[in-house]
């Protein structure tokens, strides 16, 4: 098991302009951690009444500023987290910021550019060079890619469907087991044998994600996608395998609804756009409050499938995308402080390992045939399922003449054949039953006599007794006559 918190990145999203020179600056001097620090700019400070501070510091595990390379971020925040998948742990990195501070750029990357390639096809390209590496294992991987657009699924991978709407593709719902699992009704799940095949499958998600998007329904802001890589692994010949799920988050926008820039609402908690987003936030504060017992995980679609990287078994990374330009330093601040608060949750991350049945199964019945063999060379005679004939009816005589046998020194030997010794048992215990309701039968009988006859009283005995004295007396009596008369 490891324990770790959830780590926190921020990533600074280029500039076009350069005004925003003096508004936040990076100290990379800290061993572990490094620090961003926001400056308020004088005419936006100056808005507001004297208790408000004029500069925020947060920590993160480390800052990319505006021209650190895809590679890098590859290299520091992804790879960690592919390895550790690779070793059969869960793991999630999501990204999050306000629409436009390179969430997608972030995840997915750039298209017009090779090396703008983003974390996802890079991590496949890394999972499946170590894949090959690795021949002590068999590996098994698998691709899905979810869209939750309010509150409702949609697989991005369906093969069927052209989807020129996102409502055409199919709905991915929720069901919960007895153990509380999550499982996605609906999501398909595509074996990708090479990099090249889940490439394609990335591909075709994102064309479904762009054509599903009009200007009417802007989804990339205010959907999440959830692209994931679902890893399994054994050794040969092992019924053990090892199951990890990498999901690569790209969130909904995190920009709150009302943005009066200077006004009031400036740095302070404004509505939501994104109501999953929101409850992904009260997931977050529940989770960094300690003695919370209810974590409102069921709330959304998002957090149920997140459940397990958000304060479970998953090593989770965070980005937080960041658009340091004058007119979004709220959005900065507040993404800067969810970071945070993620940045307090626990995670403790556990190999998924399970037996496979039918691994088992096979692994058994080889085991069996090996013992059979072995024995069959021990004893010289094959083995098979059940006794013959001719073996039960030996059998029963050795076991008849033992129990005959008044020697109490005599025994009974039938071999080392568990078969055997296991007859000669169920045959003693019919002996037993049999013998058992033969004397029930006896006594019953007996008892059955006994009711039939009248039960006599004393005085009724004793005058039965004196009438046959008096017969005899009278036979007596005849009898003398007769001799007489003779
Ligand atoms: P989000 O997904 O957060 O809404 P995007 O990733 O779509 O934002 O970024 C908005 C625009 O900025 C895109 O045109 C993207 O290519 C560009 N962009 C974002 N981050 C970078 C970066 N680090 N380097 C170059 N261009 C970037
Ligand atoms: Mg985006």
């Amino acid at each position: 098991m490891v324990k770790q918190t959830i780590q926190i990145f921020a990533r600074v999203k280029p500039s076009v302009r350069k005004q925003q020179q003096g508004i936040y600056s990076i100290d990379e001097d800290e061993k572990l951690a490094s620090s961003l620090e926001i400056v308020l700019p004088r005419d936006l400070a100056d808005g507001f009444v004297n208790n408000k501070r004029e500069s925020y510091k947060f920590k993160f595990q480390r800052i990319f500023d505006q021209e650190a390379k895809q590679e890098i971020i590859f290299e520091i925040i992804a790879k960690p987290v592919a390895e550790s998948t690779l070793a059969g742990y869960n793991g999630t990195i999501f990204a999050y910021g306000q629409t436009g501070s390179g969430k997608t750029f972030t995840i997915t990357g750039g298209a017009e550019r090779y090396s703008d390639r983003g974390i996802i096809p890079r991590t496949l390209s890394y999972i499946f060079e170590q894949l090959q590496k690795d021949s002590s294992k068999i590996y098994t991987t698998h691709i899905s890619y979810l869209e939750i657009y309010n509150e409702c699924g949609y697989d991005l991978l369906d093969p069927r469907h052209e989807a020129s709407k996102l409502e055409d593709l199919p709905k991915v719902t929720i069901l919960e087991d007895p153990d509380q699992n999550i499982h996605l009704k609906n999501l398909s799940l595509h074996q990708a044998t090479t990099e090249e095949e889940a490439l394609n499958l990335l591909f075709l998600g994102d064309t479904n994600r762009m054509i599903a998007e009009t200007p009417m329904n802007q989804a990339s802001t205010r959907s999440h996608c959830i692209f994931t890589v679902h890893l399994s692994s054994k050794e040969p010949g092992s019924a053990t395998v090892r199951h990890a799920k990498l999901h690569l988050v790209d969130l909904a926008g995190s920009e709150r609804v009302s943005k009066t820039g200077v006004g009031g609402l400036l740095l302070t908690e404004a509505k939501y756009i994104n109501l999953s987003l929101h409850y992904l936030e009260q997931v977050i504060i529940a989770l960094s409050e300690k003695h919370r017992t209810h974590i409102p995980y069921r709330n959304s679609m998002m957090t149920s499938v997140l459940r397990d990287s958000l304060g479970g078994n998953c090593m989770t990374t965070m980005i937080a995308t960041l658009s340091l330009e004058k007119r979004n330093i709220d959005e900065s601040i507040s993404t800067c402080r969810f970071a945070q608060r993620v940045a307090l949750i626990k995670n403790e991350a556990i190999l998924n390992e399970e037996i496979d049945p039918r691994l088992m199964i096979v692994r058994l019945q080889k085991e069996i045939a090996d013992l059979k063999a072995e024995l069959a060379m021990v004893t010289g005679e094959q083995r098979t399922e059940a006794l013959t004939e001719a073996e039960l009816l030996q059998l029963e005589k050795l076991i008849a003449s033992f129990v005959e046998d008044q020697d109490p020194e005599s025994r009974l030997e039938v071999g080392a054949d568990l078969r055997k010794i296991h007859y000669c048992f169920h045959h003693f215990k019919k002996l037993l039953n049999d013998k058992k309701t033969l004397e029930n039968t006896d006594l019953s009988e007996s008892t059955t006599q006994q009711a039939c006859q009248e039960p006599v009283k004393d005085e009724e005995y004793t005058k039965l007794r004196s009438l046959l004295k008096q017969r005899d007396n009278e036979i007596n009596i005849l009898v003398n006559m007769l001799k007489k008369k003779k």
